[in-house]
């Protein structure tokens, strides 16, 4: 069988990403690995479904143990990808998407060169600004935090492989843009090595 993509799809406050990759997952050949994280759950969220909630003892001691894929420090706390549980999906068929911050993805192309990475963006940082508003959910100070945030972020995207962009009530339309991106991966000829050697065997 052949293994899944590794995708990690990243994007700013405001992109709309957990609603795009919870498009993906309506399909059976997407799967999502649960992060671990140490800050405290938020209120509707569950353990083992958002994230799985841990002592930072306990994430240190999973890092020490090479139990995490990638992890990092955002925010003063430790976010990171269980290997086991992504390996598991990987080994399975199925493409797995990690939706990670921006220090996480480079961990990640650095550990993992064939994994795929995609930065999802508002259409500007005008209505990037104008959605975090309208969510009406956040003080100005934490507002202000996060577009700064933003250009922090997008420094690092001459390193993504893809930029896919969220217009209004546009979810469908990249979850669609981001399966064409992992179909045309999936023909890539670097990923066939053994095309050519195959097709005189058979
Ligand atoms: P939040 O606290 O808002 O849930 O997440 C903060 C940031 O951490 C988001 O950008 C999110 O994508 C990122 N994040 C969540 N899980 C992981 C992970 O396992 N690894 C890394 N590197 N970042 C993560």
């Amino acid at each position: 069988m052949e293994k899944g993509l590794l995708i990690v799809v990243s994007g700013p406050a405001g992109s709309g990403k957990g609603t795009v990759n919870a498009r993906l997952l309506e399909s059976p050949d997407y799967a999502y690995s649960v992060s671990a994280t140490t800050r405290a759950p938020r209120p509707g969220e569950q353990n083992g479904k958002t994230y799985w909630y841990i002592t930072r003892e306990e994430f240190e001691r999973r890092i020490a143990g090479g139990e995490m894929l990638e992890y990092t420090e955002y925010c003063g706390n430790y976010y990171g990808t269980p290997k086991k549980e992504a390996e598991a999906v990987l080994a399975s068929g199925r493409n797995l998407i990690l939706e990670i911050e921006v220090e996480g993805a480079m961990n990640v192309k650095k550990l993992y060169p064939e994994a795929v990475l995609i930065m999802l963006l508002p259409p500007s940082f005008a209505v990037q600004e104008a959605r975090l508003r309208g969510r009406g959910t956040e003080t100005e100070e934490k507002i202000r935090a996060r577009l700064e945030r933003t250009r922090e972020e997008l420094k690092y995207l001459p390193f993504y492989d893809y930029v896919v962009v969220n217009r209004e009530g546009g979810a469908d339309d990249c979850a669609e843009d981001i399966r064409a991106i992992v179909r045309a991966e999936c023909r890539a000829i670097r990923r066939h090595p053994e095309a050519q050697a195959e097709y005189f065997a058979g």
